[in-house]
């Protein structure tokens, strides 16, 4: 991130473009080019423009916004940044899916399997958890061994031998948005939906894939918390990838509640082990059915989304999803033994229940605090260095709308540390929300679909 002392003396770019005026312009409201802005990246990615430069341009981009061609180059100059993977020598199309993250969000350890139980190619590149979210790297690493660290021959390797990888960002990939990123993350500029759309795309563009299902949260426990911002950040990013000549779609889902019932790391892999055994919670199979249905009817495997749902549905109920999973598992070197037996993962020594205070019905559930509950008790990180405990978290028995008597368990504390204890008690007990009526309004668990064509509720 800093302007390291051998940017001053390397040679001076061979262009007259000057950072400052490019941020005058911007600051003015005018429309960079694609030229002017593949400068910017490229100079600051080599650090030949210091931090504060590309910080002031970052706060002009967030305050006047971005056109459409604007966000296409910002996007195709991070892309380049780095190196795209070609899987071209893979037969058959290549799709992904992204969440922008959620609490109990931990669909992609169930649609990686399904989509590539059915003969698609996946090269999933995940985060870890940020602020109160789950990320799909932590839980991965409450399998025992399960190596997310794979170099880029060794994931090619695993997508030839199973058609599924699931690994973290390296070094190789869109390195101007890990540098944007942590200038964004202490310059109040990551809530720009133009740079948060830059930044997700680009890395997910950087996996060689043909298509992609965004996966877009709103309510209590995203990022975007209304609707209306939820879809806007689904537009920019369906409309990106297209420019790109990618097929997208953004899926607008429900997280003003958590997804399923258990929330933290080896919980949420246990959960999903649950549904691929055919059981588990409707709400969490159905979300996964459908993203999968999507993710199989861009890749041409099935020739509605229709008939992809039911594709998932039959690779779930006949276990070709588990044992894809598990194939999965072996090629990054984990322990298999742990999808078959869950009580393998590991464990919390301690459990303790959160009973209602009183009779009636759940009327809401603040979906952020469930999040940091489970990021107090070890489950998440505080900051950047902290180590993640796996075993803790929650076990959700109640969700808005059920009805509770006084003195019963709504949820159930898994947890090693007494000393963290106490403020997860607290922020579940104002988390929980209970009423003598049910609540009147239900929300969906899909919102709306955002494709090419616009809005479809
Ligand atoms: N996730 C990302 O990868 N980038 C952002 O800017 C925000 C969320």
């Amino acid at each position: 991130m800093s302007n390291s002392p051998a940017s001053l003396t390397s040679p001076p770019p061979t262009t007259n473009m000057r950072p400052l005026d490019l941020i005058r312009k911007k600051r003015d409201g005018g429309e960079l080019s694609s030229d002017e802005i593949g400068f910017l990246v490229r100079s600051y990615t080599d650090d030949e423009i210091p931090d504060y430069q590309m910080a002031a341009w970052l706060m002009a981009v967030l305050i006047r916004g971005m056109s459409g061609p604007e966000l296409g180059a910002l996007t195709g100059a991070m892309l380049h940044s780095g190196e795209v993977l070609d899987l071209s020598d893979l037969p058959g199309a290549k799709v992904d899916k992204h969440s922008t993250g959620g609490v109990g969000d931990k669909t992609s350890l169930i649609i990686a399997p399904v989509v590539a139980a059915a003969g698609v190619i996946v090269p999933m590149i995940s985060g870890r958890g940020l602020g109160h979210t789950g990320g799909t790297l932590d839980k991965l690493q409450s399998i025992p061994g399960f190596n997310i660290n794979l170099s880029l021959i060794e994931f090619r390797r695993v997508l030839k031998s199973c058609g599924c990888g699931l690994i973290g960002q390296t070094a190789e990939i869109a390195p101007a948005d890990k540098k944007l990123y942590a200038l964004r993350d202490v310059t109040a500029t990551v809530e720009s939906p133009n740079l948060i759309c830059a930044s997700i795309m680009s890395k997910k563009l950087a996996e060689g894939i043909d298509g992609l299902v965004l996966d877009v949260k709103t309510g209590s426990g995203a990022f975007m918390k209304t609707e209306k911002d939820s879809v806007h950040l689904a537009e920019l990013m369906v409309e990106t990838g297209e420019r790109m000549g990618k097929k997208v779609v953004a899926l607008i889902t429900d997280m003003d509640q958590p997804l399923g019932l258990k929330v933290g790391n080896a919980l949420e892999v246990e959960e999903c082990i649950e549904v691929m055994n055919g059981d588990g919670p409707a709400d969490l199979r159905q979300v996964s059915v459908e993203l999968a249905a999507w993710m199989l009817y861009l890749a041409g495997r099935t020739p509605s989304v229709d008939a992809g749902r039911q594709v998932a549905d039959k690779l779930i109920r006949d276990r070709s999803a588990l044992k894809k999973l598990r194939e999965i598992v072996v090629q990054q070197g984990g322990d298999p033994r742990a999808i078959d037996d869950p009580r393998l993962l590991p464990q919390a020594q301690n459990r303790t229940p959160m009973l209602s205070p009183a009779s009636g019905f759940v009327e809401a559930i603040q979906c952020e605090q469930v999040g940091i509950a489970s990021l107090v008790l070890g489950g998440g990180r505080e900051k950047k260095e902290d180590t993640i405990d796996p075993a803790v978290g929650l076990a959700l028995h109640k969700k808005v709308g059920d009805p509770i008597q006084k003195g019963e368990p709504f949820c159930t504390i898994h947890y090693n540390s007494a000393a963290r204890l106490g403020s997860a008690q607290s922020l579940l007990q104002q988390a929980y929300r209970i009423a003598e009526k049910p609540p009147v309004v239900r929300r969906p668990l899909i919102h709306r679909v955002i494709s090419r064509k616009g809005a479809q509720v």
